[in-house]
């Protein structure tokens, strides 16, 4: 089977869309969250991208944690970038050489385009099965002007033929690494983008039309029109919301598993999977938003393949559910109901796990806890139940 990585390029320090201070516009809040996570979402989430690796600036490290958070466990280990994107593209394909199994097909993109869509990343896969390499473009439409010192017109420059390059760039693997080692080893190193280098060494590149939306940021006014066509685009989204409950009841044990995290006690909870009171009813939660069944419906109890299994899987297959149909999640929140053992020591750690399953960053995941007053079955200590809901946007 044909592997392909993603390089998402975000070393650089942006001082056109900057101020002195200022965070990076890679890091910059787009829509309530940094840009960055934007490209990580799409890659990270994309059925054909095995491996995700983001090139930062490890003075960065704090902003990358933060912007990354919910998709940390589905990207390697950020890469040190370089004093240029060129050496940055270069650290990255080097580190995917290193760890051992080199990708068939890579897509370099710049952290700074936060629009690209999953189509574009498929059209660019499925073009390199004819050409080496393959990127995201746009004919040129505006009238072009040569200039003379003075800011006047020199001559009209003829746009019949001229495209304006962006990324994702798409390559197979060992042709761009080669090409990057030469530049290297030739004292190379003004290449703006990957086709450039590509063209250099005579690889033959293959434009893909991308969709006008695909910009990139790199003046602060740049982020004012993404704000803008991100609130255009949502209204082309309906909010959708959904609930999930679920009881599981102690049996003799030495832990139990709430949202993901193991949690000591004196008990354990029985049931078929891990049973993990507090994902099963957040799965149900999102499947109930998008009108998709329910947890036992896709993951039968009589099934032997979830004995035991983690009850993580039927949320991460939940939230594939919902990215299927193009949708998003906007928040989630679990109550748990139960006399011990207590929620609160462990709830940051389960607002992580939530957040990695999900994709989405640790401030949209709510976790509560309540006592029953020792009133009924879980008064008496005999199990313990969980409430969650879900909002997600839909495609209208
Ligand atoms: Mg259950």
């Amino acid at each position: 089977m044909t592997t392909t990585a993603a390089i998402i390029v975000a070393a650089g320090r942006g001082t056109r869309a900057r101020g002195a201070g200022e965070v990076p516009k890679q890091y910059q809040q787009l829509a309530g969250e940094p840009v960055l996570a934007y490209s990580a979402r799409l890659f990270t989430g994309h059925p054909q991208i095995a491996v995700t690796v983001v090139v930062y600036n490890p003075e960065d490290a704090a902003l990358y944690e933060q912007a990354t958070a919910g998709f940390r466990s589905r990207l390697a280990a950020p890469v040190n970038g370089g004093a240029t994107r060129q050496e940055s593209v270069r650290a990255g394909l080097e580190a995917l050489a290193a760890a051992g199994t080199s990708p068939d097909h890579v897509l370099i993109h710049d952290a700074a385009r936060p629009f690209s869509t999953a189509p574009l990343v498929s059209d660019l896969i499925a073009a390199l099965a004819e050409w080496p390499g393959a990127i995201a473009a746009e004919p040129v439409s505006d009238t072009l002007k040569r200039a003379s010192g003075d800011g006047t017109i020199t001559r009209t420059v003829d746009r019949e033929g001229l495209w304006r390059a962006q990324t994702p760039q798409a390559f197979r693997f060992a042709d761009i690494l080669a090409a990057h080692r030469r530049a290297a080893s030739e004292g190379r190193t003004d290449f703006t983008d990957d086709a450039g280098l590509a063209e250099w060494v005579g690889l033959p590149v293959k434009l893909v039309c991308s969709g006008t939306q695909n910009m990139k940021l790199t003046t602060p006014s740049d982020l004012v029109l993404a704000e803008r066509l991100l609130a255009s685009q949502s209204s082309a989204f309906e909010p959708r919301h959904g609930t999930g409950f679920d009881v599981h009841r102690f049996a003799p044990g030495d832990h139990v598993w709430l949202c993901g995290v193991a949690i000591p006690h004196t008990q354990r909870l029985e049931g078929h999977s891990d049973a993990d009171v507090g994902l099963h009813a957040l799965t149900d939660a999102l499947l109930g938003a998008i009108g998709d069944g329910d947890i036992g419906q896709h993951f039968p109890p009589s099934d032997e393949r979830w004995r035991g299994a983690a009850s993580r899987i039927f949320l991460e297959d939940a939230a594939d559910r919902v990215r299927k149909r193009g949708g998003r999640i906007v928040n989630v929140d679990v109550t748990f109901l139960c006399e011990a053992p207590k929620i609160g020591p462990h709830r940051t750690a389960m607002r992580a796990a939530v957040g990695e399953a999900l994709g989405i960053g640790p401030e949209r995941v709510g976790i509560k806890a309540t006592t029953m007053e020792g009133l009924g079955f879980i008064g008496r200590g005999e199990g313990i139940a969980a409430m969650a809901s879900a909002s997600v946007l839909l495609p209208a």
